[in-house]
């Protein structure tokens, strides 16, 4: 039996509702289904998003992928694109948003911009909020046939999340994992410390 997770637990993480969250928990619920999975509570499910917008929050309450566990891979690709991978059954599938926001709401766009302007009054912010919550009502409301596009794939497991020892910068004094220290001028140091080699 599936443990359904109400939108409302996502909200209270995230703090607000928004059209972004309510693509995240779409997103999270049709793969649970489509990989026949229960609300995984440990490792066996996988997440690789393609952006780090509000939809995140909501995969990860909905799915148990978290950055911590090193199940949420994030590739910085500024893509509504979201693939998960049930690793009990090896299946996996990639989901597509097919709309753009403004293409769900052409107006959306315009009444935020207006509402977070220097001439922005309260009416125009409150106008933004309602907009902001009968978008997510209608994402939330729609068949996930209308919103992404659902594909079947074959996903590479990437490596276990590995253990990497700590070392103290030698400038600053906190500790870095090994993996992603650097060598200037022969001393041990973390990226903020490292000088970049920038010859433009
Ligand atoms: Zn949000
Ligand atoms: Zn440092």
């Amino acid at each position: 039996m599936q443990k359904i997770i109400p939108f409302s637990e996502v909200t209270k993480f995230h703090g607000h509702v928004c059209p972004g969250t309510a693509i995240g928990y779409r997103a999270a619920k049709i793969s649970l289904k489509e990989l026949q999975s229960d609300r995984p509570v440990d490792e066996e499910f996988l997440t690789i998003v393609e952006n780090d917008s509000c939809s995140v929050d909501a995969i990860q309450v909905v799915t148990g992928c978290t950055l911590g566990k090193g199940n949420l891979i994030f590739k910085d690709y500024g893509k509504q694109v979201y693939t998960f991978l049930n690793r009990n059954t090896g299946k996996s599938i990639r989901l597509s948003l097919k709309k753009s926001i403004d293409e769900l709401d052409s107006d959306f766009s315009k009444i935020r911009t207006k509402a977070f302007s220097k001439e922005g009054t309260h009416e125009d912010k409150l106008e933004f909020k309602s907009r902001k919550n009968d978008l997510s009502e209608k994402i939330l409301e729609m068949s996930a046939d209308e919103l992404f596009k659902l594909e079947h794939v074959t996903m590479e497991e990437p490596e276990e999340a590995r253990l990497f020892q700590s070392i103290k910068c030698e400038k600053c004094g906190d500790y870095v994992a090994e993996h992603r220290a650097r060598i200037e001028e022969g001393n041990i140091v973390c990226i903020p410390c490292f000088k970049e080699y920038n010859r433009n």
